[in-house]
């Protein structure tokens, strides 16, 4: 309870780790990772999906699966909180494998044939063994790999280290696509693009707020350009207005991801049913 109030005070679970007023920084954090690790076995987590719309014909053509933490004293609790904790502590490669397989049950599950994106974050190529994961959990659920989209970003990257390079091969001999996700909010992207095993790009939202503006425009412009010389494929977050999707299906931009389609969501909210059949 000290910890929830100190949570509703500060605005976040993070601030609870690191708070000096609440003894010390190493007891409050193994009191935060206690609690996460009791999350996973208590059935605490929970997936929203949000839609990825083709721009042209409004077809939602792919959902990204994005995890939520209900916690009884906390409520719910943002990824943006407990997402690096579960990064710092190692709980997210037990984390991610429960996301890999949900995600594919339930997807496995609906009565549509778009494609599942489901993001992997670095700590997990470093601490487990992500093609491993991944191909359990399509073993498993049935869902197969040419529908599956595994989003990275490129802190993957800063090490240089061959074998990531091999691993995201060996999903993509699986048949799964390599998405580079928050694009251009990292450093040295261009060369990464050319040589790297990566299938799609997304545009960082914080390029797409800011539409219509001129020096945005010219990123974005400018990926596009890029990406479709490259073979890449490319989906603009963060897409709020219709301004900003008309703009970016004037440029040709294919996919947009954002609020203005709708906002992570149970799949029942965006139309996702089950595909089983009514029981006699
Ligand atoms: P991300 O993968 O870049 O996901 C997109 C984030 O932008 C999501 O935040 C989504 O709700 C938000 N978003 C989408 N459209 C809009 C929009 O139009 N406007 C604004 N302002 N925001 C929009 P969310 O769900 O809070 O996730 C935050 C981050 O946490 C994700 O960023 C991802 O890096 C991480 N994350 C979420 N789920 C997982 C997971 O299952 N595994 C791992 N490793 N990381 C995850
Ligand atoms: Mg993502
Ligand atoms: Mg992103
Ligand atoms: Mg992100």
């Amino acid at each position: 309870a000290e910890i929830a109030l100190d949570v509703a005070r500060r605005g976040g679970i993070r601030s609870a780790v690191f708070d000096p007023g609440h003894g010390n920084r190493i007891e409050q954090r193994r009191r935060l990772d206690l609690a996460l690790r009791r999350a996973l076995t208590d059935g605490q987590f929970f997936l929203l999906f949000q839609p990825q719309v083709d721009l042209a014909s409004g077809t939602m053509v792919g959902v990204e699966a994005l995890v939520r933490w209900q916690h009884p004293e906390f409520g719910l609790v943002s990824p943006a909180e407990f997402v690096p904790l579960a990064e710092e502590t190692g709980l997210i490669v037990g984390l991610g494998d429960w996301v890999l397989r949900e995600a594919c049950r339930q997807a496995a599950g609906w009565d549509w044939q778009g494609r599942l994106s489901v993001n992997v974050s670095a700590a997990q190529f470093r601490l487990g063994d992500v093609v491993g994961s991944v191909r359990a959990a399509l073993e498993s659920t049935g869902f197969p790999a040419s529908r599956l989209d595994l989003e990275i970003t490129e802190t993957l990257f800063v090490d240089n280290d061959a074998g990531i390079v091999a691993a995201l091969e060996q999903l993509q001999a699986l048949g799964a696509r390599i998405a580079l996700d928050d694009f251009g909010t990292g450093y040295s992207s261009l060369s990464y693009l050319a040589r790297l095993p990566i299938d799609k790009i997304k545009i960082d939202q914080s390029f797409v707020r800011g539409l219509p503006d001129p020096q945005r425009e010219v990123i974005v412009e400018t990926v596009l350009l890029m990406a479709r010389r490259l073979g890449k494929l490319v989906i603009a977050e963060g897409v709020e207005t219709d301004e900003q999707r008309r703009y970016l299906a004037t440029v040709g931009c294919p996919i947009g991801q954002g609020y203005l389609f709708a906002r992570p969501s149970a799949p029942e909210a965006i139309g996702l049913r089950s595909r089983q059949v009514d029981a006699a």
